[in-house]
């Protein structure tokens, strides 16, 4: 079904009895071509491989709910703002892709390029800013150094000159923005299952299936179910999952949790960030402050966090708008994350024939969604990366060619 104006209009008049469910609930074929497992990136790796790679005998397979993972956990922020060259293409070839996912995916997602500030508060930092900004323009992206009084005009509530951290400006990136996450999970699932995809929920991957050093399938909680390709796309479970096929990786789990206040009147012009501590915040369209901040720096792989970090978080607001004291904090919750070593992820082949890896997404992996679907889908059809995603290698450690963004050094908490 093609949703359209005009769809709405005939279904008003008829009663809106021609409604169908967004995506089938098939029982779990004993074999695909390829299985993936989890959700979230994992959707829209089915969604591209059917749609993009016409690979169709595909089934994704969910140990929860559709949305129950990051992708309808985060804080829905999208942005292309990178410095690296391995980064910075892949992330601004995300952001085209959200341009265009809507119509994509025939699908309302509320993407909404509302833009993004980040502010600065000393001169060395606004160099950075400086040199960041012209690395983003270089690879194709927008990017406006605002100074102090252009900055103003936008948001005259932000703390500029009493504060611990004097704001000087701000980096700012006017076709970023935010996204309403869970459409997007929906978007993908409706648009990969019209397209033959399986999407199985509530089927948990238990191990895997290795003959001879080749991957043929996975046990499952729904039981055994066989492949010629198998990715794994389970985010902060990606230790405990990747362990069943006797893999370690270089990365750890850890709780991140996100904020949401009582509904305000439009105040934020889009989204904000602090530049002297972790503080992001946005607006959504209930008029809701979506804010968040640090990691609780453990590893856990509880979805709910700790109060000294609602604190800290709480803290960063105050230090950049101290208006958002006077708001009342109505819900929070948190997701799994897969802190890698340096902060950047992965997408690659692993070791095990027909066993792939996909994951370390830390902080940011939301606005990566539609790249990492269409870059895992583009290493599973053509077995070779895609040229944004090449240096996404899980190797890089070994050959010293790290990916650090924020040049913070091996510790997944930095990052
Ligand atoms: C609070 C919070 C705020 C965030 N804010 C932002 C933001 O503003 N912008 C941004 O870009 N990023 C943000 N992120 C990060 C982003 O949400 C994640 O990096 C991204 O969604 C990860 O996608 P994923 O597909 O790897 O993981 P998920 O969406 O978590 O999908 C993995 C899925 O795998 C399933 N799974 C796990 N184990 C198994 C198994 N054994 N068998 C079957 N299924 C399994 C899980 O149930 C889960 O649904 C935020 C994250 C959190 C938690």
């Amino acid at each position: 079904m093609r949703y359209s104006a005009w769809k709405i209009f005939t279904e008003g008049l008829s009663g809106n009895r021609g409604w169908t469910k967004l995506w089938r609930e098939p029982e779990p074929k004993p074999d695909y071509d390829i299985v993936i497992i989890g959700a979230g990136h994992g959707m829209a790796a089915a969604h591209y491989l059917a749609k993009t790679f016409g690979i169709r005998n595909v089934a994704v397979l969910e140990k929860g709910w559709l949305g129950s993972g990051n992708i309808g956990r985060n804080t829905t922020i999208i942005r292309s703002n990178y410095l690296l060259p391995e980064n910075e293409p892949f992330y601004e070839f995300s952001l085209k892709l959200w341009e265009g996912l809507e119509q994509d995916v025939n699908f309302n997602a509320m993407v909404s390029q509302r833009g993004i500030l980040n502010l600065c508060h000393s001169d060395p930092q606004r160099d950075a800013f400086a040199r960041r900004g012209n690395a983003m323009k270089l690879a194709g992206a927008d990017a406006v150094l605002l100074d102090q009084d252009r900055l103003r005009k936008m948001c005259p509530y932000l703390d500029f000159d009493n504060a611990r951290f004097p704001i000087r400006g701000a980096l700012w990136q006017p076709r970023g923005g935010t996204v309403r996450h869970d459409a997007v999970a929906w978007g993908y699932a409706r648009s990969a299952s019209s397209l033959g995809v399986d999407i199985i929920q509530n089927c948990e991957v238990t191990g895997f299936r290795i003959e001879n050093g080749i991957c043929r399938g996975v046990e499952t909680t729904k039981g055994p179910i066989g492949a010629r390709k198998v990715v794994a796309c389970v985010a902060g479970s990606s230790g405990k999952l990747m362990s069943l096929a006797g893999m370690r990786l270089p990365i750890e789990s850890h709780v991140l949790q996100a904020f949401v206040s009582e509904g305000l009147k439009p105040v934020l012009p889009g989204v904000i960030t602090f530049g002297a501590g972790h503080f992001y915040v946005s607006q959504s369209d209930k008029g809701g402050l979506v804010f968040g901040g640090d990691i609780d720096g453990y590893n856990s792989y509880a979805q709910r966090g700790n109060l000294p970090v609602v604190e800290d978080v709480c803290e960063g607001g105050m230090a950049v708008m101290p208006f958002i004291g006077r708001a009342r904090l109505l819900r929070m919750w948190g997701g799994l994350m897969d802190m890698s070593m340096d902060g950047s992820p992965f997408i690659d082949k692993t070791h095990i024939e027909g066993l792939y890896f996909n994951g370390g997404w830390c902080y940011g992996g939301f606005k990566a969604t539609p790249a990492s679907g269409y870059c895992t889908a583009h290493l599973l059809a053509k077995e070779e990366p895609h040229p944004t995603a090449a240096g996404f290698r899980l190797d890089r450690f070994r050959r010293g060619q790290v990916i650090d963004e924020k040049g913070a050094g091996a510790q997944p908490n930095l990052h």
